[in-house]
Order: structure tokens, then sequence, then C-alpha cells
């Protein structure tokens, strides 16, 4: 068909040339309705939307202006990071558990980032601040807590570290109350969920109280029951996780009632067609 909008030689279109392709349109109306939601969820009255393609050149520079602008900001604020490798002014210390030398931080950070290391901190809070400025998290390795660090001062890690340590750093998270590291995890273990790490993140999930996580890794389970519950790694899960294996039987159980209910239905639905 003669496209207006995608063909490479539109001066050879047979005039009025304004004719455009299945393509063209659905792409032109998607890309209004996307503009229109992000528009309408910052507020703006409806009848300003936007109706046609008019404006949709200023509003990708605005976007990109948008960008570049958080982008300096960004590279601003990354200035504490630098400040922790290069280790400058720092006035604590944090240790792993296992063997290794601490590592030093900043307080005011720490207390900024999460409310638990702000109560250890302060001296008027409920716990008592750390003796020899030194605080120990002993549920991580070392690995573990220079990841958490990182994160803490730059808001970020790297791929291959967050799939190498996602549940120590979840159950970090959850218990010094990092939500944002928290997010980080989830959308990370929603967006990995396998048949070999299923039970893994069901497990983490139910600890942190991811509800979204839980309830998707354990449909991922169910309709993958055969592949994970005969493998070894579910032996040693049943017996660490009573309770979520009678949720896994459960779920399986309440999927197969659905299987048989939906099944019996289009049965009656077909008798009654043939015996019309
Ligand atoms: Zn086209």
């Amino acid at each position: 068909m003669d496209c207006s909008v995608c063909t490479s030689m539109p001066v050879q279109l047979r005039p009025p040339r304004n004719t455009i392709c299945g393509a063209c349109y659905e792409g032109a109306r998607s890309l209004i309705s996307f503009i229109n939601k992000l528009e309408a969820a910052q507020g703006i009255d409806k009848a300003n939307l936007c109706k046609n393609l008019t404006n949709v050149s200023r509003w990708v520079i605005d976007m990109k202006e948008s960008s570049h602008q958080l982008n300096e900001k960004i590279k601003f604020l990354s200035g504490f990071v630098v400040a922790f490798r290069d280790q400058i002014h720092t006035d604590i210390q944090l240790s792993s558990g296992a063997k290794g030398p601490p590592i030093p931080a900043h307080r005011a950070l720490l207390a900024i980032r999460s409310e638990i290391f702000s109560n250890i901190l302060d001296s008027d809070g409920c716990k008592a601040p750390p003796n020899d400025d030194t605080i120990t998290l002993p549920e991580l390795n070392n690995e573990e807590l220079e990841s958490l660090l990182e994160f803490l001062y730059s808001g970020d890690l790297p791929e291959e570290r967050m799939s190498k340590q996602v549940y120590s750093l979840s159950l970090a998270a959850d218990k010094y109350g990092i939500t944002y590291l928290q997010k980080l995890c989830e959308r990370h273990m929603l967006k990995s969920l396998s048949s070999s790490n299923a039970l893994d993140v069901l497990e983490v999930a139910d600890t942190c109280s991811f509800l979204t996580l839980k309830e998707n890794a354990l449909d991922f389970i169910v309709k993958n029951m055969q592949e994970i519950v005969f493998s070894a790694k579910y032996d040693a899960f049943a017996i660490k996780n009573p309770h979520l294996s009678v949720q896994i039987t459960r779920a399986s159980l309440m999927d197969t009632k659905k299987i048989v209910l939906i099944s019996t239905a289009y049965m009656y639905i077909g008798s009654g067609i043939l015996a019309r």
C-alpha cells in the first residue's frame, strides 16, 4: 500500500499523497494515547490533552531536555560515591559477619538512607550507639556488605552483582528498612523468575512480605509443578519451609479444581450445542 509516512520515495506516490498504512496508523494512535496517559497522570486538564500529532515533536524535545537535566542532577549527586570510594572524611566503620577489614562510611548518609541505621547511630534513640565506631551486619558477607554500601551511596548496582546477591540484599533491605532497594530487588526477581529460582524467590518474597512477587512465584510454581516439585531442591525447601509447601499444595489443588470446572463448563456448552 502507498503510505505517505513510511515510504522511502514519497514523491512517487499518487496525489493527494495522504494515505497511511496500518502500521503507521496504529503507531500514531499508540503514541497519542501514551502521551495522553502521561499528561493525565501529571494532572493536565482533559480538554487540553493531545488529540493529534501536532505537538508530538515539542513533547519529545521537552522529554529529552528533562532527561538531560535529570542526568546532570544524578551526576551532581553521585559525588557521594566518590567520597565513599576514596574514603573522604569517613566517620564510621561497617563490618560483615565474615572475616575481613571493616569498610569506612559516613554516619550522615547511613542515617538518611535507613531509619534503622539512624536509630543505631542516634544516642537518644531506642538503641545504643555502636561501640568503637563500628556497626556489624552479621547476616552479610564482605562482598554483600560492599554491594549494600555501594547501593546506599549510588542508588544503583551492576546487573551482574544484583543477580548474584539479590536474595541477601532483599533480606538486608527488609531488615534495615531500605525501601528503594526492596523495590529494585523485587523488580529484579520478578523479571528473572524461572524454574531454577522460583523456590528461592518464593522463600525471600515470603520473608520480606513482597506480596505481588509471592503471588507470581506461587503461580509460576503451580504452572511448572512437575519440574519444580520433583526436583532435589524441593526436598530441602519443604523441610525448611513447611508452611510454604502447604501453600503450594493448596494453590495447586485450587488450580486443578479451576481447570476441571472450566473443562466441565465447556463440555456442557458443547453438549448443548450438539443437542440443538
Ligand atoms: Zn506507513
